[in-house]
């Protein structure tokens, strides 16, 4: 299920990590707790179509693909934009 529209998935470069929960306060500061999903700033939907407007969004930490605690869902669709970012120029 795609929720993101077209015209965001085209202006979208940066994806950004975000969870339902916070890890409990540690010397790292806040961090993600649990499977890390990629979301847009402007979007209130994870890139793997789950509603998280009221998710804790880490600006500071791009989501990454090659994470041990990345969302499948949304490491594929990622993938897919990038690619299709690359094929129309
Ligand atoms: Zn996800």
């Amino acid at each position: 299920m795609t929720l993101v529209s077209p015209e965001a998935r085209r202006d979208s470069t940066t994806w950004v990590t975000s969870t339902p929960h916070l890890q409990p306060a540690g010397p790292g500061g806040r961090m993600p707790w649990g499977t890390r999903h990629a979301r847009v700033n402007t979007e209130p939907w994870t890139a793997c179509g789950l509603p998280a407007a009221t998710w804790k969004v880490f600006w500071h930490l791009p989501f990454e693909t090659t994470g041990a605690q990345a969302c499948r869902g949304c490491v594929d669709e990622v993938l897919r934009v990038r690619v299709e970012g690359r094929a129309r120029g």
